[in-house]
């Protein structure tokens, strides 16, 4: 088999797992599952047929996938990738660059700058604000918080890159009792032990009361959230950054999925005030529906990132608006590419359009359940929907009888204290027909559950 006919097999085989998606199940059977096992080969001494190794990835692969992708899923805020998207990507894996500079790859730098350029357009962040595109909303936090503590030292004049943290003024961190786990872990990475975070207080739906906001002072990273991840809520942004611009703060905002409610015009009230943070970290891979792994992080002031990020080494330097100098990675491939194409196939209009379906399916979604008798816990402000369904056992009942037969997938959770399952409408497949079929099922399994309780 030649390369180009391994590559048509390849693309045959991936546009047929496309054709089928709305009808696979949500979640693999077990028969699928002990598929899995034909994987468990060791190391072949001599290399094995391309054309085999293709059809062993499909043949016990594909079925046991999660069909996160087609229009009945509603786990975690996982989404769809668009057609343009998805397309886009194809060339990228041809292209196979390594997207650090215009050096190594002219078109991905050109094409990067012009999606970088849209984000801040679509989402209304200040305009010369670097974008990194990294490969989650974790490692942009990462990178944008590191840049953050280093800009605080730099005005105590404190030299991060030279002394280190050994010895420099504390740089206290304020974060919400509902922050998300990465925005923890990339804390930990930094050196920010968990007993050192001055942990804000929530309201019931999650968001950090400005009420009860700690003092902050001009070595203070305030960590507020555009969408928290099980009520969709969002931080008072307008009071939260007026404290801390008044007190010299840096504001970092976590918007992996929630930023994006500010490129619709029915869901960007919640939003306003967020333009006047520091930096933001958001995703193209859950929302926006693009590939894996596309994300982007932030930063107003584009000299802070590139300044704590770069990577010039004496064989390779490059403009500070560099990939290379604005995120993690140093070796890349080109993922603001399957963001331009996402953000050129919706426009703005189509952006705002997804969004605002999306909503009003979860409106659609909560107000069933909510006649059906179920207890929805959150305003639903954006695309997620709590449940829960009488005690935490009879909710996890209700959602083991519900996903049974994998034609259905959502998650469960616990929300302040309780059990409850968290139903998300992120993905561009998702429509209206998907969500009544969904609700019909769901409905089915609330009765049997409580039929078998009666
Ligand atoms: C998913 C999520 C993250 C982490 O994003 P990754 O791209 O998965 O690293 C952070 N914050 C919130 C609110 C999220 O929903």
């Amino acid at each position: 088999m030649t390369e180009i006919e391994l590559l048509d097999a390849a693309d045959r085989r991936a546009r047929a797992y496309v054709a089928t998606l709305p009808a696979r199940r949500a979640f693999p059977s077990a028969d699928d599952l002990r598929g899995l096992s034909r994987f468990d080969e060791s190391l072949p001494e001599g290399g094995r047929h391309d054309a085999d190794t293709l059809a062993l990835l499909d043949d016990a692969g594909s079925p046991a996938t999660v069909a996160s992708a087609s229009g009945a899923y509603f786990g975690f805020v996982v989404g769809g990738t668009l057609p343009a998207a998805a397309a886009a990507e194809r060339m990228v894996v041809a292209w196979d660059q390594c997207a650090s500079s215009f050096d190594n790859s002219p078109a991905a730098f050109a094409i990067e700058r012009t999606a970088a350029r849209w984000v801040l357009d679509v989402l209304d962040l200040p305009r010369g604000s670097a974008v990194s595109f990294g490969t989650s909303a974790s490692a942009c936090a990462l990178a944008c918080l590191t840049a953050a503590r280093r800009t605080l030292l730099a005005r105590r004049g404190w030299d991060f890159d030279r002394a280190g943290l050994a010895g420099a003024p504390e740089v206290r961190v304020v974060v919400s009792e509902a922050a998300h786990v990465t925005v923890l872990k990339a804390l930990r990475l930094m050196g920010v032990g968990t007993d050192r975070l001055v942990v804000a207080a929530v309201d019931e739906q999650g968001r950090m009361d400005p009420a009860r906001l700690p003092p902050l002072d001009d070595a203070t990273i305030l960590c507020l959230q555009a969408g928290e991840v099980n009520t969709g809520s969002f931080d008072a942004f307008e009071p939260l950054v007026a404290a801390a611009r008044a007190a010299g703060a840096w504001v970092h905002v976590d918007g992996a999925f929630g930023l994006w409610a500010r490129a619709c015009p029915s869901t960007r009230g919640p939003t306003h005030g967020v333009e006047g943070a520091d930096s933001w970290t958001t995703d193209g891979h859950k929302w926006l529906n693009t590939p894996y792994d596309g994300a982007m992080g932030i930063c107003r002031d584009a000299g802070a990132l590139a300044g704590a990020i770069s990577s010039d080494a004496v064989y390779s330097s490059a403009s500070a608006d560099s990939q290379k100098n604005l995120g993690i990675e140093f070796s890349r491939r080109a993922r603001g590419v399957a963001i331009w194409a996402a953000l050129r196939s919706l426009g703005r209009e189509g952006v705002a359009a997804m969004v605002d379906k999306h909503v009003r399916l979860a409106h659609r979604l909560a107000s069933g359940l909510a006649a059906a008798g179920l207890e929805v816990l959150n305003d639903v402000v954006l695309n997620q929907v709590l449940v829960r369904a009488g005690s935490d056992e009879t909710t996890l009942a209700w959602r083991d009888a519900a996903i049974a037969d994998g034609r259905l997938w959502f998650g469960a959770t616990r929300w302040q204290g309780r059990a409850a399952v968290r139903l998300s409408v992120s993905s561009w497949r998702t429509g209206q027909d998907e969500v009544d079929s969904a609700l019909r099922h769901l409905c089915a399994a609330w009765e049997q559950v409580r039929a078998a309780g009666a």
